[in-house]
């Protein structure tokens, strides 16, 4: 990688998720000097590939080796359990070091903007997928799972992933990481009906083949479409290589029988959530029938209600704004030029695109804010590491070293039970008194 600066730069990467560590590896792979620490608030690396990646998708997980190797680097360090605005501010990292990267990654939930979504059983996806991944913020949500029928909003991978977890049984999880409190929860509930909506159709869908595909494929649950709303294979033709594959799966759903297993998934499109019904417990959903124009849904004035105790809008995310960080309340992540905010102050990853894309999109993002700091970010005194290894003396931080990681997560492998290859911990004092043991 050419780059026109020299001598020694200080950087410090806000989130240690694949963003952060994909623009860790692209910042130390040139002769230039760098020393690149990454921050998050858990005592725990790898974000989103921890709490974010279905427990059942191990294979995908396994990425982290990678950030792992980068992490051993000489010029690389994980700073966990260290919080932005709880232990440090973000004006004194921008006094420490010559750029401050924001790979804070998009962890609220978009809001629906329909009457009653406040009430009890309406669940976002940050949270619900956080709930199963064992995400310490999400341990206490408890979600009430004595329901016979839930409603899944959204046409993305995260409500395929969110119904998948839903139906599969516990002998199907049982290679899984699925957090034990949540694993108790899915298996006794007594659902039998899980709907996913798409306010559009099939073809504007955008989960991928190979998750829809793995809905078709559950011991105990049948995937079930109204082949009234696939459109006639004579229009194939003009099909993404996606949208055939994708096709071909919901047309192989739409021969399924409704019977053929205990528990039903039903794909169901052209329907957009009109309000939220119950009274302090969500019991049900007004839908509204819609038709797709140009792209884009228009209501058609028909409603019917769908009852469910249960609702995940699965319908995308937001990054957490930050005082004093511009933010664009439109796309939901920080404002900023090809991942410049402001000079010395860069992001990444869904902090600086929004929540699209998967784990591997983060790579050239990654190395193009790289690039970017390489170039623009000339070498000052700036203390960056010593600073903080000086602020986290003086106010008694507990922080968690990469190599204190690896303590937690051997505690965490040793007591997976029997097939799993890892029992998540949840309570960020236990981890720290681990790292600290
Ligand atoms: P997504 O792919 O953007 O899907 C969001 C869905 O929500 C869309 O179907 C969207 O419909 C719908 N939606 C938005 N606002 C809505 C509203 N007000 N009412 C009803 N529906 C609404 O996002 P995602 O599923 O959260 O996934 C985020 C990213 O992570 C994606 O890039 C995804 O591929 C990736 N991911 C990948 C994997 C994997 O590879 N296994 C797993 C999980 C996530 P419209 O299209 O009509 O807007």
């Amino acid at each position: 990688m050419a780059t026109n600066g020299a001598g020694e730069l200080n950087v410090a990467i806000i989130g240690a998720g694949p963003a952060g560590y994909y623009t860790a590896e692209a910042l130390t792979a040139t002769d230039r000097p760098v020393h690149v620490d990454i921050i998050d608030r858990l005592p725990t690396p790898f974000g989103l590939i921890r709490a974010g990646v279905a427990p059942d998708h191990q294979s995908i997980k396994n990425v982290s080796r990678r950030y792992e190797a980068t992490n051993t680097r000489e010029n690389v360090r994980f700073v966990g359990n260290l919080a932005l605005g709880r232990d440090i501010t973000l004006t004194e990292l921008r006094g420490l070091y010559d750029a401050v990267v924001l790979a804070t990654g998009a962890g609220k939930d978009r809001p629906l903007g329909i009457e009653g979504e406040d009430l009890n059983g309406v669940i976002g996806s940050a949270a619900f997928v956080g709930w199963y991944n064992a995400h310490p913020d999400y341990t206490d949500l408890n979600p009430d799972l004595r329901v016979a029928s839930v409603a899944v909003i959204g046409n993305g991978n995260v409500a395929v992933d969110v119904a998948r977890v839903l139906a599969k049984t516990a002998a199907e999880m049982a290679n899984s990481d699925l957090a034990s409190h949540a694993a108790g929860s899915i298996h006794g509930s007594p659902i039998r009906d899980i709907h996913i909506i798409g306010r559009r159709g099939p073809l504007e869908a955008s989960f991928t083949p190979k998750e829809l595909g793995e809905l078709n494929q559950l011991e105990n649950c049948v995937a079930l479409v109204d082949g009234k709303q696939l459109p006639d294979p004579s229009g194939d033709a003009d099909l993404s290589g996606a949208q055939k594959k994708n096709l071909a799966a919901l047309r192989a759903m739409a021969l399924n029988s409704a019977d053929a297993k205990p528990v039903r998934l039903h794909l169901q499109f052209y329907l957009r959530p009109m309000a939220i019904l119950g009274d302090r417990c969500v019991c049900g959903i007004r839908l509204e029938e819609t038709r797709v124009e140009g792209g884009k849904c228009e209501g058609t004035g028909v409603t019917e209600v769908l009852p469910a105790g249960l609702v995940v809008p699965c319908i995308g995310y937001r990054t957490s704004p930050i005082p004093d960080v511009p933010y664009s309340a439109r796309y939901g992540c920080f404002e900023n030029e090809d991942g410049r905010i402001a000079p010395g102050l860069y992001c990444v990853g869904w902090a600086k695109r929004g929540p699209t894309g998967t784990i591997g999109t983060n790579k050239p993002d990654g190395a193009e804010v790289a690039l970017k700091i390489l170039n623009e970010v000339s070498t000052s005194r700036k203390e960056g590491r010593d600073g903080l290894d000086r602020i986290i003396r003086e106010r008694d931080l507990h922080i968690v070293t990469f190599q204190n990681w690896k303590k937690i997560e051997a505690e965490e492998v040793a007591s997976a039970r029997n097939g799993a290859p890892r029992r998540k911990l949840t309570d960020v004092h236990e981890m720290v008194r681990i790292a600290e043991s």
